[in-house]
């Protein structure tokens, strides 16, 4: 589960040594994800999403009001906890960050390295996960030789490496065309079905939270200002 309860964030942005000014690009936001679900939140460019989403994992600190994550209230942990609690949610992006200079093998095993894990045990863990993303027939190759759509699924699978219990997916499908966003949807939606995972995605795309949303949210400068479930959404007058 997410919860969000008064969260706010401001930038600060300063040019040339001077104060500019505040940027409030959240403001008071609530918003309760329950375990299981998919939720969707949609608004223009510039309207909060990228805060919204990288305050859940604390990617970016929240200037007020308090963050948790599978019960945990991410805004109280310290920086070993917080380290330890963000293995628990996976991240996805728009332009799938991965490492050039490492294989599709080793770009999954990457948290898993880092999580100390044993060779067998990252070996264990990543050909089941190849598997799930149907890559299997990619292990050996570079990212520069792969798709977006394969791409994509590679970073999925490197995402799910720590064995999340939430998904970010911020502008996943972005960057691809509808054919392989369709098909990258369909695998957020088996990996949510089959592994009870839940979801949170940020999208301008309205598509996207009509495919596979269970609820949504509209947010617009910086307020989220709609939640209801995909069908009253869409029908409202
Ligand atoms: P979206 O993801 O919906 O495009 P963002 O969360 O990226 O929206 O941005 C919301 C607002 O906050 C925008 O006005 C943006 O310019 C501003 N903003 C985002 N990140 C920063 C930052 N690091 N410093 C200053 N302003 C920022
Ligand atoms: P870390 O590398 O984060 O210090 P360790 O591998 O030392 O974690 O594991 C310490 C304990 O935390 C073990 O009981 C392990 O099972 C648990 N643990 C490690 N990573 C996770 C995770 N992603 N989710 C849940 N528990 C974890």
């Amino acid at each position: 589960m997410i919860e969000l309860k008064n969260v706010s964030k401001t930038y600060f942005s300063k040019a040339n040594g001077s104060d500019t000014g505040a940027v409030h690009a959240l403001k008071n936001a609530d918003l309760y994800i329950p375990k299981g679900t998919i939720h969707g939140v949609i608004g223009l460019s510039g309207a909060g999403k990228s805060t919204l989403i990288r305050c859940v994992n604390l990617l970016e600190r929240p200037t007020e009001g308090s963050v948790t994550v599978n019960g945990q209230e991410m805004t109280r942990l310290n920086a070993q906890e917080l380290n330890r609690a963000r293995h628990r949610i996976g991240m996805i992006f728009q332009h799938f960050n991965l490492l050039t200079t490492r294989n599709v093998f080793d770009n999954i095993a990457l948290p898993l390295e880092l999580m100390g894990r044993s060779k067998k045990a990252i070996r264990e863990r990543v050909l089941p996960l190849l598997e799930l993303v149907g890559l299997s027939d990619k292990t050996h190759q570079f990212p520069a030789q792969l798709s977006g759509g394969q791409k994509q699924r590679v970073a999925i699978a490197r995402a799910l490496a720590s064995e999340p219990a939430v998904l970010l997916c911020d502008e996943a499908t972005s960057a691809l065309d509808p054919q392989t966003t369709g098909s990258i949807l369909e695998l957020l939606r088996d990996i949510n079905h089959t592994l009870g995972i839940t979801i949170l995605l940020i999208t301008h795309e309205m598509e996207v939270v009509k495919s596979i949303c269970h609820r949504v949210s509209l947010i617009s400068d910086g307020e989220l200002v709609e939640d209801a479930v995909v069908g009253d959404f869409f029908t409202s007058p």
